[in-house]
């Protein structure tokens, strides 16, 4: 082999380079080309954001003392309503109620399913609860939350697309849970928060009992998609990096389809976020995060977590924007024929952003190894050709 290299000294080094400068080259394109392009299903959207906004007042109208803090009356209630008008929907829906208790306090999640016919399932969830302290209001820190968009804009989003989906059920193949959270937002931030409790409560309960509310030998779960916050003004979403990439990236590309380039963003903001979607990340089902940039200042959205959350900040276009691309997700995957479309499912994929990060720092560093190398071998060569004195 040394033999054969140094016959071909020249030939070895000319493919040597060419190896440093190609494979640089030929990655990104390789993965450009392999980038599957979406083509979302041609079917009218009927996802209505005018409605949703009204669903987020009426959350908001329930309670304006406490709001939907857990264990008051106003979390009761909320659940209430939300049975109410899944109720309107279909007076027989099947729906579940999951107590369990935190710090002694009762909470709640609401479920209700849909198309339970099928038994490949897709979990659609947002927390309902309101936090207890604006812990980041300077003037009111010990007072409630409104919780417009944390909270309320999530819920508001699953019940109007409960409509519009229930009058195509027979149309999908799949079953969606509507799942809706109590105990998601109470932990600390800002080093104070409510005194004993932890962030994601509510959907972690549930996680752990799951068992309880589906059949495993029979049924399975192929998504879990989570919104939070997505109904402020200014609506942009996040690469959160919990989330399945394939599945995260599906929806940002759907969403772009439909010419929602401002909320879905080529180049979005990377954070990662301990949401509701964990704990089902956690038990194995692909699962995506739709939440904006709402941590440090200056915040996107800068009423997180103050009193200052409330309707005057619900824009109902950001509410559209939102349910129409899980509509439109939720068609092109399970809609009667839909041969055509060729989306990532089942979602399995999952390249972070570390894998990305290592992409870079080989495409970097080839180059470099590839020149320092010929560097090397050259300077050898002229040494040795220098004659000896
Ligand atoms: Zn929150």
């Amino acid at each position: 082999m040394v033999f054969l290299i140094k016959k071909n000294y020249k030939l070895t080094l000319i493919a040597f380079i060419a190896l440093m400068v190609v494979i640089p080259i030929v990655i990104p394109i390789f993965l450009f080309f392999n980038d599957s392009e979406i083509t979302n299903i041609d079917i009218e959207l009927h996802f209505n954001g005018d409605t949703a906004y009204t669903y987020v007042a009426d959350q908001l109208n329930i309670n304006t003392t406490t709001f939907r803090t857990p264990g008051t009356q106003g979390r009761e209630d909320c659940a209430q309503y939300f049975i109410t008008k899944f109720q309107e929907i279909d007076p027989t829906i099947n729906f579940m109620l999951h107590n369990f208790t935190i710090q002694s306090v009762e909470c709640q999640n609401v479920l209700f399913k849909m198309n339970e016919n099928y038994t490949n399932i897709v979990i659609l969830g947002a927390h309902y609860d309101s936090r207890a302290k604006a812990t980041k209001d300077s003037t009111n820190p010990d007072s409630p939350v409104p919780g417009a968009n944390d909270g309320a804009s999530g819920c508001a989003v699953l019940i109007e697309l409960a409509e519009v989906l229930y009058s195509r059920m027979n149309n999908l193949a799949v079953q969606i849970w509507f799942l809706f959270f109590d105990a998601e937002d109470q932990g600390t931030d800002v080093g104070v928060g409510i005194s004993g409790w932890d962030w994601i409560e509510g959907s972690t309960q549930f996680v752990l009992e799951i068992d309880n509310f589906y059949n495993s030998s029979k049924e399975d779960f192929d998504a879990m998609i989570l919104l939070d916050m997505v109904g402020g003004t200014n609506l942009r979403f996040i690469n959160e990096q919990h989330s399945t990439s394939s599945l995260l990236d599906e929806l940002f590309e759907i969403g772009r389809e439909l010419n929602y380039t401002s909320a879905f963003p080529s180049n979005p903001i990377v954070g990662t976020i301990s949401d509701d979607h964990v704990p089902f990340l956690n038990y194995g089902i692909p699962s995506a995060d739709l939440i904006i940039k709402f941590w440090n200042q200056p915040a996107e959205w800068p009423y997180h977590h103050t009193t200052d959350d409330d309707i005057s900040h619900i824009s109902n276009t950001s509410l559209e924007i939102t349910g129409k691309t899980v509509e439109q997700f939720i068609y092109n995957n399970y809609y009667d024929t839909t041969d055509q479309y060729q989306g990532n499912f089942p979602w399995g994929d999952d390249f972070n952003l570390l894998d990305s990060e290592l992409l870079i720092l080989l495409m970097v560093s080839l180059p470099i190894v590839g020149i320092a190398v010929v560097v090397l071998v050259l300077r050898s060569r002229l040494k040795k050709k220098i004659p000896k004195s």
